[in-house]
C-alpha cells in the first residue's frame, strides 16, 4: 500500500493559536489523533480517547492545507499508539511544514523523524501515571525538543526539580516547562486560570514568567526575559523563540 493510502484515526483537525510550549502565540493547525492508553486526572481532551474517524495521510494532508498555515502540532490523544502517525509526521515535513508533536513520554520517541519538535510531557506524580514515563526518551532528547511538567501540588514541582537534574533536562532540551491544569490553580497562588507556562529553562537556569507559582518564584535570584527568532514564514523550519537567562 502506498505511504499515501495509509489511515490514521482522527478526532479533529483545526486551525487556532497555539496555548502552550516556546511555539506559544502562533497560529498553528492541530492535527489531533484519537486514542491514549493513559489516564491523567488532569485530562481535558478525553473525548478524544474514543472518538474519531479513519482518514488517509492523503486526506490528512489535504486538511491541513487548507489552513494555509506553517506550523503544525502532531497532538491527541496519544499520537505515537498509531504507527502511521511516523509517515504523516515525515511527509508533513517534507511539505516544508515547521511539525511539533505532543507525547505523553510513555512511548518510544527515537523513530519520530528528527526534523519534528518534540514536546514531551513527563507525567508527575499527582497525574496518576508517573509508573508509565519511559525515562529512556530522555537520550532521544535534542536541543530542539521540550519536556513539560504539568504539577498539581508542591511535590510534584520538587518531583520535577529533582528529575531536571538528575537527567540534565536543562542542557539537554530547548526548554523546561512547568504548568498547572485548571484546578490546581487556586493553590498554587497563581492570578489566571487555564494551563499557564510559568517556567521555561535552556541552561541551568529557570527562567519564570507571570502568572508564576509562588514556590517557583522561590527559586529565582536575578534573571531576566528576552525572546529571540524572527517569525514563521510557509516552510521555514526556525527554532522556536528561546527564553534565555541572563544576569544569573
Ligand atoms: S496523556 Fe494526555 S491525552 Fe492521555 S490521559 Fe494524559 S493528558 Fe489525557
Amino acid at each position: 500500500m502506498s505511504e499515501r493510502k495509509k489511515t490514521l484515526t482522527i478526532n479533529e483537525i483545526y486551525h487556532s493559536i497555539q496555548g502552550e510550549s516556546t511555539w506559544v502565540g502562533r497560529p498553528c493547525v492541530f492535527v489531533r489523533l484519537a486514542f491514549c492508553n493513559l489516564r491523567c486526572n488532569y485530562c481535558d481532551t478525553e473525548y478524544a480517547f474514543y472518538e474519531g474517524k479513519k482518514r488517509t495521510l492523503d486526506e490528512i494532508l489535504e486538511a491541513v492545507a487548507t489552513f494555509g498555515c506553517p506550523l503544525v502540532e502532531i497532538t491527541g490523544g496519544e499520537p505515537l499508539l498509531q504507527k502511521n502517525v511516523l509517515p504523516l509526521m515525515t511527509m508533513l515535513c517534507d511539505s516544508r511544514y515547521t511539525v511539533l508533536l505532543e507525547t505523553s513520554g510513555a512511548h518510544d520517541v527515537s523513530k519520530v523523524d528528527p526534523r519534528v519538535y518534540r514536546i514531551m510531557d513527563l507525567k508527575t506524580p499527582g497525574s496518576g501515571e508517573v509508573g508509565k514515563n519511559l525515562w529512556s526518551n530522555i537520550d532521544h532528547l535534542t536541543l530542539r525538543d521540550e519536556v513539560k511538567f504539568v504539577m498539581g501540588t508542591r511535590e510534584d514541582y520538587e518531583w520535577a526539580c529533582e528529575k531536571v537534574r538528575r537527567y540534565g533536562l536543562a542542557s539537554r532540551c530547548h526548554a523546561v516547562l512547568y504548568l498547572w491544569p485548571d484546578r490546581s490553580a487556586p493553590d498554587c497562588g497563581m492570578d489566571s486560570g487555564g494551563q499557564t507556562q510559568c517556567a521555561v529553562s535552556t541552561s541551568d537556569a529557570q527562567i519564570h514568567l507571570e502568572p508564576s507559582a509562588t514556590w517557583c518564584l522561590k527559586d529565582v535570584r536575578k534573571s531576566r526575559t528576552s525572546f529571540r527568532g524572527p517569525g514563521l514564514t510557509h516552510g521555514s523550519a526556525e527554532a522556536p523563540p528561546s527564553i534565555i537567562s541572563q544576569d544569573r
